[in-house]
């Protein structure tokens, strides 16, 4: 992969770092992680220890102050040795921008900065089994007790779930005090009494991000840990929430879509038959496919550097690629991984190994909220100055 043009001076050594760390740590546990539905320890220790966890905390803070292009970047270096560690390192990351978006002195200290240390991993749950795809309305109960705010609902596939230190928790709007508004968002620290998981994830793809059920019942977090105000629910939707977990997402599946390219590619630059001599990739048929393929990469590729730049940038035409983002990703790593799993034959079929972990880790996309078909619709709603909701 060549880095695109867009990636800023300010990245530094930690594409470095990060591809380091893919390849002497991430590369070493992936198919075991896979196979155990084991969640990425040893990536996500190593990612603390480079300092990398911090990406999207501010530099006033200790963090690397990255923007979208950014977790883009690190996500897709991470994604292409395994989806699952790229996920769970892209969940963290918009769980810290959600944090850092509005943080308080309070959040700075108790959150940002042990983030920026490597000593605190945090993630979203904002999915809700009743809900479902329509994450931005929560009715996880959310009541204030005092100085403190009792929370009453469950969380479904929280990725990291009973690993991180803290979760970003979507809930109702406080209803007692009348407030008006979709949701609110607040951060819930692990282990609290009235914390409870569900079994383990054992997902057909992305069977290491550990995406488990969180249930809350009668949970106390302290006044404080709301994150914003209340009211400021569509701004963190949409200058925050949404367009980081796009590009996180972005980013994760496009590592995915590159690594079922890379096997497309070696398995046919390599295969050669006994009985003519003839490189598998020599066949017209083949070297069509293949161009074909890393077109579709590279426009992905393309499109998503240059929505991260426009999101960084404050563009006014954001929104609408970043919207696009995530499907195209969805769709190009789900086509490059059922493409890739014809051209490498029946022995990648047969050996069930990288290529078929690739496929159902690319399956995930399109099903993870926004999904595709949602996106799209609210891509198509944008483009025609509807509103998106
Ligand atoms: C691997 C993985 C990791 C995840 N990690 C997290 C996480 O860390 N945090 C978190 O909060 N959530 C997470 N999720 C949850 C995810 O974002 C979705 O909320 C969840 O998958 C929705 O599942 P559902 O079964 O309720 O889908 P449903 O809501 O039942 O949807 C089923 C299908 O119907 C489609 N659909 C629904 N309504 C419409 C419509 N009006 N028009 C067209 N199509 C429609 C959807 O697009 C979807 O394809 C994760 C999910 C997965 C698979």
């Amino acid at each position: 992969m060549t880095p695109p043009n867009v990636l800023a001076a300010s990245m530094g050594t930690l594409i470095e770092t990060a591809r380091e760390i893919a390849r002497t740590v991430t590369a070493k546990h992936t198919e075991s992680d896979d196979r155990e539905a084991r969640w990425p320890e040893e990536t996500m220790r190593a990612l603390a220890s480079a300092g990398l966890t911090g990406l999207q905390v501010p530099r006033s803070l200790g963090g690397h102050g990255q923007g979208m292009v950014g977790l883009v970047a690190i996500s897709e270096i991470i994604a292409q040795e395994s989806g699952s560690a790229g996920l769970c390192f892209a969940m963290h990351c918009v769980g810290t921008a959600v944090l850092a978006a509005k943080a308080t002195d309070y959040h700075r200290e108790r959150y940002l900065r042990p983030i920026a240390r490597g000593e605190h991993l945090t993630t979203l749950a904002l999915s809700e089994p009743g809900t479902g795809s329509f994450f931005y309305v929560p009715e996880t109960k959310a009541t204030r007790v005092g100085d403190e705010i009792e929370l009453t609902g469950i969380k479904g596939f929280v990725t990291n779930g009973g690993h991180a230190d803290s979760y970003i928790v979507s809930t109702a709007p406080f209803s007692d005090e009348g407030e008006e508004g979709q949701f609110n968002c607040v951060v819930l620290e692990k282990e609290l009494p009235g914390e409870s998981w569900d079994s383990s994830w054992g997902g057909f793809g992305m069977r290491s991000n550990e995406s488990r059920t969180l249930r809350l019942n009668g949970v106390r977090i302290p006044g404080a840990n709301l994150l914003g105000d209340p009211g400021d629910e569509l701004w963190y939707m949409f200058e925050v929430v949404a367009p980081y977990f796009l590009m996180a997402m972005a980013g994760t599946y496009l590592g995915v879509a590159q690594a079922a390219f890379d096997e497309a590619r070696n398995h046919v630059a390599t295969r050669r038959y006994s009985h003519s001599g003839e490189l598998l990739g020599a066949a017209p048929v083949i070297s069509h496919r293949i161009g074909e393929l890393w077109t579709t990469l590279e426009a992905t590729r393309q499109l998503i550097y240059s929505a991260a730049a426009k999101g960084d940038a404050g563009s006014s035409d954001a929104l609408s690629s970043i919207l696009a983002c995530k499907a195209s990703a969805a769709d190009t790593a789900v086509t490059i991984a059922n493409e890739a799993m014809t051209l490498c034959g029946g022995s990648a079929y047969r050996d069930n190994g990288r290529l078929s972990r690739i496929l159902r880790d690319a399956r995930a996309s399109h099903v993870m909220a926004p999904t595709t078909d949602i996106l799209k619709t609210w891509l198509g709603r944008s483009l025609l100055d509807l509103p998106l909701l």
